[in-house]
């Protein structure tokens, strides 16, 4: 094509790390644009947990400030066996922790931090971002990108960031890997006032009651006001495909070997809604020339070390470092890629690892308990790798 290349940067998503993505090149001083196939822009679900290292790029996108407001700041990350009470082990989350990593723990509802993300990069004059606009194809030359959306508008910028999620369209484009891999595994979700809760000795922690084939994690949000609840279970059908969900009687069946109290808490969860989760092995060649993958797009993981919208804010405050550092394109978005490569796919691993570790019933949870009850309590050395963050 002989059209003069613009110098915006086109970013398909605007999740998470779409924004993110607008809101570190925006700062950086570059004009983006967020093309999201939504009709509103909004994040489905409810809570986040936000590691150190992820608090640390909030600060880098300067909206840190905001952050302290409607973030809750738990005591402890605690992990109890869900079949007899007892629990296994925790992480401080207090002075020591703050210090060695130099950021506190934090969870927050995703809409506010959505909406934080988004409010900052809209202040900024060279953010647009346009809704209603779900990128279906692209092209590209030497000197740009042209993106045709679903509803024929076309675009052209100087790259192509696809923050698409784990159904990218624009992965397809790149890869062309197909579907991500069905963890057999559904989780479900729902929040409950505080209230509600009557046993409150974990109250103010990260709680992840774990279990053969099941977990469930609870923490508070907003301020404290109201409690997150995530039920995840997996059965033989799941896992052979013959499933991809189940409904609240086998459920129940699941959780049934659970103490009272935790059979209970499945009635926190709402039923009308259910995320299939999914993953991806590691895979390497993300970027293409102009176009580049990033957040689930490029490293869909599974949520046992909550950290997939924290590698997504990592990776766009990596890129727009690398966007305006190296002045030729191909060559920036091949040099983000290597940076986010290996650390993405560590993560993808390990949280496979972590899921089946949870999960693990019969001689496995024998093992399991015997390992965990014997580290240190409130150690973090294996989890160092994470939350000590990137080099910024
Ligand atoms: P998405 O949030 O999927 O955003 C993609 C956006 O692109 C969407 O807005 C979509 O509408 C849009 N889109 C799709 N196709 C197109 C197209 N063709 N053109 C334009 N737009 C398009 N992570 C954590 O860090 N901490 C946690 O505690 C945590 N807990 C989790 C719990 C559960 C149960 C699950 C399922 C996930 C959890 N995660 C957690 C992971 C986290 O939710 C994701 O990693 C993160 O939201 C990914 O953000 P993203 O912007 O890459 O993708």
């Amino acid at each position: 094509s002989s059209t003069p290349a613009s110098d915006e940067i086109l970013v398909a998503g605007g999740g998470i790390g779409g924004i993110a993505t607008a809101l570190a090149l925006g700062r950086a001083g570059r004009a983006v644009r967020v093309l999201e196939r939504a009709a509103e822009l909004g994040e489905i679900g409810y809570g986040l947990q936000l590691g150190p290292n992820a608090y640390r790029i909030l600060v880098e996108l300067g909206i840190a400030d905001k952050l302290k407001e409607v973030a809750f700041y738990p005591n402890n990350l605690v992990m109890i066996d869900a079949i007899d009470g007892k629990e296994l082990t925790r992480i401080e989350l207090g002075d020591a922790f703050q210090e060695r990593y130099g950021y506190p723990y934090s969870v927050i509802h995703r809409s506010d931090l959505h909406q934080m993300l988004l409010d900052a990069a809209r202040a900024l004059p060279g953010v647009s971002i346009e809704t209603s606009r779900g990128v279906a194809s692209f092209t590209q030359d030497a000197t740009g990108v042209d993106v045709v959306c679903e509803d024929g508008s076309q675009y052209r910028g100087a790259a192509l960031i696809g923050a698409d999620g784990l159904k990218s369209r624009v992965r397809a484009s790149i890869l062309n890997d197909g579907a991500p891999r069905v963890a057999g595994q559904v989780a479900y979700r729902g929040v409950v006032p505080i209230e509600e809760i009557e046993d409150a000795t974990h109250a103010d922690d990260v709680v992840m009651w774990v279990g053969p084939d099941l977990h469930l994690v609870q923490y508070r949000l907003r301020g404290g006001k109201v409690m997150n609840n995530v039920a995840v279970v997996e059965n033989e059908a799941m896992r052979t495909g013959r499933a991809e969900t189940i409904g609240p009687e086998e459920m129940e069946a699941i959780f049934s070997h659970c103490i009272p109290s935790v059979q209970k808490m499945l009635g926190f969860v709402r039923k009308d809604r259910h995320w299939v989760l999914q993953d991806r092995d590691p895979t390497p060649g993300w970027s293409l020339g102009r176009a580049t993958l990033l957040g689930d797009a490029a490293h869909p993981t599974l949520q046992y070390l909550a950290q997939g919208a924290c590698m997504a804010m990592e990776d766009a405050v990596v890129l727009a470092r690398k966007v305006t550092t190296t002045p030729d394109v191909d060559a920036a978005l091949v040099a983000y890629e290597n940076e986010r490569y290996l650390r993405t796919g560590r993560i993808q691993l390990s949280s496979r690892f972590f899921c089946g570790f949870c999960h693990a019933g019969g001689g496995a949870r024998d093992v399991r308990n015997s390992i965990v009850t014997k580290r240190p309590k409130g150690s973090t050395f294996e989890i160092d790798w994470v939350y000590r963050g990137i080099d910024l």
